[in-house]
């Protein structure tokens, strides 16, 4: 997915463009390719970013630490404003940095949006607080963790190291 220069929105057909889309996201472990909508409009001011959105991510259970897949559907929106500063926000002191960041996402109306990194942001946003691979999931197998078979081969072991010539002493 290329980022979408801003201006080129308002050449566009209602000053929208949709992509459809059917591909894995960097950096985000899904099971099959992400598929969706993704429709950027250019209302003047603002953005107006719409997405559905269909992904089976894999995740990692917090009690049993087994990987397990979860599906998410998704119909995020987000309003993007324009601002000629937003690129210089950087150069702001400290409390006017935290203050701009408080308000929502903006960029710059001659700046690039980057539609990969806004699907990233916002199925990372969709992600479970808590993972677990089921409800009652009891956490760690003490039992498979420890298998017993090890206790037999030790048995064994122990039983060969006994009918084993001793080693001649000197
Ligand atoms: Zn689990």
């Amino acid at each position: 997915m290329e980022p979408i220069y801003v201006p080129s929105l308002l050449k566009a057909p209602q000053k929208t463009e949709v992509i459809e889309f059917k591909q894995f996201i960097p950096e985000l472990d899904t099971l099959m390719p992400v598929r969706g909508t993704l429709s950027v409009s250019h209302a003047g001011t603002y953005l107006q970013i719409q997405a559905t959105l269909e992904a089976i991510v894999t995740l990692t259970c917090d009690r049993c630490l087994q990987q397990y897949n979860h599906r998410l559907n998704v119909s995020p929106e987000e309003v993007i404003w324009l601002d000629v500063n937003a690129d210089r926000f950087e150069d702001l002191p400290l409390e006017q940095e935290v203050l701009s960041e408080e308000l929502t996402e903006s960029l710059h109306p001659e700046g690039h949006f980057d539609p990969e990194k806004w699907l990233y942001e916002q199925l990372c946003l969709a992600l479970p607080h808590r993972k677990l691979c089921r409800q009652d999931c009891g956490g760690i197998d003490v039992e498979s963790a420890n298998p017993p078979t090890l206790d037999h081969r030790w048995a064994a072991l122990q039983d060969l190291k006994g009918k084993l010539p001793r080693e001649p002493t000197r």
